[in-house]
């Protein structure tokens, strides 16, 4: 019997799921898996990536992304962001609804939706947003294939702020559309008190910023935003939680049943408030820094289950828009392309979480929590190839000249992380390689949520 040829092989890995590492590869036929197994039974290929023994993990799923296009063309865009995930070992990214306009309407959605299509190399989601004049629009964003929304309780430069009523609103009809509602979680009361202050006061450092927006502006309102979607019953994600201290109002929730979960980020893991001052503009992310224990306790709890996912809140601006002064800095890091090298390196490789535990917070859960599993997320016949090969021995110093972003800053310039991906594969076509881009403009794919029906 003649073997099938297939377009892909990956072969001479170590295949790495949810609850298992076995040694073998993957065939890909037509953008999906055909097969997952030993090297011998693999078919024919018309093109073959040996992995060197190297761990293939599922592409890494980061839900959390602001691509800053369109509205900034300053700023990165599609282009720039998805060539970034590609050598970041991400295959698929999920857009935020911080735009200009903001992505509150099916009409901005659609827009946002033919420029990333056009301009992104790996495969990508949206969010949208509540508009509080007209929450119906939410509906209509859902069914335009929104993977869920987002709200902030502070006021964000682009979208309004959501006061405690219209919070509890949102949330209703957030139910009815079965999506989750993401929040920033900040009291913005307390943290323009402490800016007030602190500007008064004279200061100028940039470890002023953690004393502006102290831990009780974020306790108070995970805790109020757990309240409310106790009361509403609707999905909740409280994104970039900080410090540990915020989770116990997610977990005692859930705990009563509620589908209440919380991701952190790699900024979150690994910095302390201490650094503030050495990455001046470049450290400047809401919410701000926190202690060595905020740290240790947030390891603890993506190891132990307390948090869900690890996303890179990427959020480019330009260097002179973080060289201001301390109080005029446009908030967010550059991350999604160091995202996977800070985990590796500081989870995996220091003992703190498994390969496993990685492939459920970076690509199973975010996968199924925002509807794109089992097309993404896990390596199964069937599933779109998308595929992270990663050295977990290779030691490198961070550099902004070798990372892809079109924003020349990085929290991580200088460090040395142990452990990066070296191939990225989306839907059978390598993207990535060592460093290296290889996708076109207008690869990448929308994908639309879609409510996970087990078949068999
Ligand atoms: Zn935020
Ligand atoms: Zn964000």
């Amino acid at each position: 019997m003649s073997k099938q040829t297939v377009d892909l092989v990956v072969k001479n890995g170590k295949i790495v799921t949810s609850y298992d590492i076995f040694e073998g590869g993957v065939a890909i036929d037509e953008g999906k898996i055909v097969l997952v197994a030993k090297d011998s039974l693999l078919p024919n290929a018309d093109n073959v990536v040996d992995a060197k023994g190297n761990f293939i993990l599922p592409g890494i799923v980061d839900v959390h992304v602001h691509v800053q296009d369109p509205g900034f063309p300053q700023r990165d865009d599609f282009e720039w962001a998805s060539k970034a995930a590609a050598a970041g070992g991400v295959t698929t990214f999920m857009d935020m609804p911080t735009n200009v306009p903001p992505t509150t309407t099916v009409k901005a959605f659609n827009e946002k939706k033919e420029l990333a299509e056009k301009n992104s190399i790996v495969d990508f989601a949206l969010w949208g947003a509540p508009d509080p004049d007209n929450l119906e629009n939410l509906k209509k964003l859902a069914e335009a294939g929104a993977v869920g929304f987002k709200g902030f309780m502070t006021k964000s430069v682009i979208l309004k702020g959501l006061d405690t009523g219209t919070l509890l609103e949102t949330f209703k009809v957030v139910k009815e559309t079965g999506r989750f509602i993401s929040v920033h979680a900040e009291n913005g009361e307390i943290i323009a008190l402490y800016t007030e202050k602190l500007k008064k006061a004279g200061r100028k450092d940039y470890k002023a910023i953690a004393e502006a927006r102290p831990k009780i502006a974020e306790l108070e309102a995970t805790s109020r935003a757990v309240l409310m979607a106790k009361e509403a019953g609707n999905k909740l994600y409280i994104v970039h939680m900080s410090t540990p201290d915020a989770l116990p109002f997610v977990v005692n929730a859930r705990k009563e049943g509620y589908e209440i979960y919380a991701e952190t980020c790699p900024h979150y893991l690994f910095f302390t408030k201490e650094d503030h001052d050495k990455l001046g503009g470049a450290g400047i992310m809401f919410p701000p820094l926190r202690d060595k224990e905020d740290v240790l306790g947030l390891w603890e709890a993506v190891r132990d289950g307390r948090i869900s996912v690890i996303s890179s809140d990427h959020s480019p601006c330009t260097l002179e828009e973080k060289n201001r002064e301390v109080w005029d800095v446009i908030a967010g890091a550059t991350g999604i392309e160091t995202m996977l090298r800070v985990i590796l390196s500081e989870g995996v490789n220091k003992g703190r979480i498994t390969l496993n535990r990685l492939v459920q917070v970076m690509a199973e859960t975010p996968a199924r929590f925002f509807g794109v599993y089992p097309r993404k997320g896990v390596i199964q016949v069937g599933s779109d190839g998308d595929l992270t090969i990663v050295d977990l021995k290779a030691e490198e110093k961070i550099t902004i000249d070798k990372l892809h972003y079109k924003a020349k800053y990085t929290p991580f310039e200088g460090y040395t992380l142990k452990g990066k991906p070296i191939v990225t594969i989306v839907r059978g076509e390598i993207v990535a390689k060592d460093g290296e881009i290889y996708g076109k403009p207008g690869y990448g794919r929308f994908i639309p949520y879609q409510e996970y029906k087990p078949s068999v």
